[in-house]
């Protein structure tokens, strides 16, 4: 399968009840072979009226946060772990992510990243461990099928708590450190 096709099984999927009222779906954008991938939770309002993901403020914030260490998202692929929309931007319910992370998981596959960085709790709970707490363990790298993985705080946490913002500035930091050790392809 290529990405193009996942995308479209993601385009027509009605797996969940989140496919009644949602505007699109928010399959995920970037660099089809990155070897950095950013892994959020799930569209919010403007991600649902543009199909793209994190766009707004919390998606300018991450753009700052990736200008800042040199990287584009033209470099990294940037999804969520659930493709639509919950209403009112609630968190997703776990039924819900567990309709829809097969398509996450395929997505890995396929885009065959080195490092995932999982940008706030619940793509870091669904991720790493289920009682991750970002606040203590952010920036800390763990294993994920042979992977790095390592959780930072959301933008869209950030906009509300700007008290995280320079350790989440240091978690970009080591992303580079990482990419630059690593020698990866960006
Ligand atoms: Fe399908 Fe995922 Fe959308 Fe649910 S959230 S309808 S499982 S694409």
């Amino acid at each position: 399968m290529t990405l193009q096709e996942l995308r479209s099984q993601v385009e027509a999927c009605t797996a969940c009840d989140l496919c009644r009222t949602r505007t699109n779906t928010v399959f995920g954008t970037g660099n089809e072979h990155a070897d950095i991938m950013f892994v959020g939770e799930a569209p919010g309002r403007n991600e649902d009226e543009t199909g793209l993901p994190f766009v707004g403020a919390a998606g300018h914030l991450l753009d700052d946060y990736l200008t800042a260490v040199g990287l584009s998202r033209g470099e990294v692929f940037i999804g969520n772990i659930i493709k639509c929309r919950p209403p009112n931007n609630r968190d997703p319910k776990p039924e819900e992510e567990d309709c829809c992370i097969h398509f996450l998981h395929s997505q890995i596959e396929l885009i065959d990243p080195k490092l995932i960085v999982c940008l706030g709790r619940i793509a870091a709970k669904r991720l790493i461990d289920p009682n991750f707490q970002v606040t203590k363990q952010h920036g800390e790298l763990f294993r994920y099928h042979g992977r790095l993985i390592m959780a930072t705080f959301h933008p869209a946490a950030l906009l509300r708590n700007p008290g995280n913002k320079a350790p989440t500035f240091s978690d970009f930091e080591k992303i580079y450190e990482i990419a630059k050790v690593k020698n990866f392809n960006l």
